[in-house]
């Protein structure tokens, strides 16, 4: 869990980030930026539970009663100083919000996830106030990553790369895709993690769908297989981690064009550097591929930032003019498909250091033939 200090500090942050973006009031419901901000991972209920953060006032959380002793608990470990308001079933926690809320509040940023019902349920009771985004605040500060949130990466990807290191145990012809990936789940919580949150096992001409999950397919000698894999620790940070192997000999054009893109991958790790935007590190794969032949098969951004969430900002996409930063932590995962043959992609986390990359992510990344 979280030291108290760090935790308040980023209520202060977020509230020095709200100042610069005119929002008078941050609301924020179960989530991931709820978590970030307190430490407390609430259930996601139809019943409100929101931290109230006022720019200038006094923040609180407003919960149902009966989750009253679940926040005591989540705050007393490691939790900033929170005042808690509980309700009663028959009370209106969104006529409790706008009561208790100072007078000169004008802009209140919802969190990006809130659910509509309760976006809707907020403009009812408070309908002079102008709803935004939370995420324009909350990004800039979860994009840049601490040191203790660094470290929670760094233990999230040894965790994944252990299940991948045991791929040969359960990766096998005659095994469907869907056998596979029950069993990579049972190792994802065996390695440390308190889920797995996606198990791609994308065998022979499904290699070439990007996000395919697991079928019935019965693996064949022959085949491709790319393994996209991630799960969430007990701390909340999220391990990704893609590996393509093969099932004996692979086919020849298929072996050409591995290649290719474990150079791009490996390029694109080398080139990261606080300075250089998101769109320029894209292109420095999507320019080797392309050279290649393969640029009209790489048909997805190189990669996402990681954290609390598996996809959170910086996205690493044609377009960005994002710098990268020292902290920022995100996947590079370039792909090549063709359609109904087969494909590859080779997946690694990464954080932007001072002057270069920290890559978290370990295995080998040369075919392995299985
Ligand atoms: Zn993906
Ligand atoms: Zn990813
Ligand atoms: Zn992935």
């Amino acid at each position: 869990m979280w030291e108290t200090a760090a935790v308040e500090s980023r209520l202060d942050r977020a509230r020095a980030a709200m100042g610069a973006a005119g929002v008078d009031v941050l609301l924020v419901s179960p989530g991931t930026d709820l978590r970030y901000l307190t430490g407390y991972d609430a259930l996601p209920l139809e019943r409100l539970t929101c931290l109230v953060l006022p720019v200038a006032d006094e923040p609180f959380l407003v919960v149902p009663r009966l989750e009253l002793p679940a926040a005591q608990a989540a705050l007393a470990e490691g939790g900033p100083e929170l005042e808690l308001v509980a309700y009663e079933e028959t009370d209106d926690p969104y006529a409790l919000v706008a009561r208790r809320l100072p007078p000169t509040v004008r802009v209140a940023g919802l969190d990006d996830h809130m659910w509509a019902a309760k976006v809707l349920a907020f403009r009812a009771a408070m309908a002079t106030v102008e709803q935004t985004l939370a995420g324009r605040v909350l990004r800039e500060l979860r994009v840049r990553k601490s040191p203790e949130e660094v470290d929670a990466l760094r233990r999230a990807a040894s965790a994944i790369d252990d299940v991948h290191a045991q791929m040969h145990q359960w990766l096998r012809p005659g095994r469907t895709e869907r056998a596979v990936a029950a069993d990579i789940r049972d190792a994802i919580v065996a390695a440390g993690h308190t889920t797995a949150e996606f198990v791609i096992v994308a065998s022979g001409p499904n290699a070439a769908s990007p996000h395919h999950e697991a079928s019935d397919r019965v693996i064949q000698p022959g085949d491709v297989v790319v393994v996209d894999i991630g799960g969430r620790m007990p701390d909340g940070y999220c391990s990704d981690s893609t590996r393509t192997y093969a099932i004996g000999e692979p086919p020849a054009e298929f072996a050409s064009y591995y290649e290719v893109l474990r150079s791009a991958q490996a390029a694109q790790v080398a080139a990261v550097r606080p300075g250089l935007p998101a769109a320029q590190l894209d292109a420095i794969g999507r320019d080797m591929i392309a050279a290649a032949g393969y640029g009209e098969y790489f048909v997805h951004r190189t990669g996402h930032g990681i954290g609390l969430d598996v996809h959170e900002e910086p996205y690493i996409v044609a377009g960005s003019d994002l710098a990268l930063e020292p902290g920022m932590a995100f996947s590079i995962e370039p792909g090549i498909y063709l359609p109904g043959r087969h494909g590859a992609r080779i997946e690694d986390i990464v954080v932007c250091t001072v002057d270069g990359a920290e890559r978290l992510n370990r295995t080998d990344r040369s075919l392995v033939v299985l």
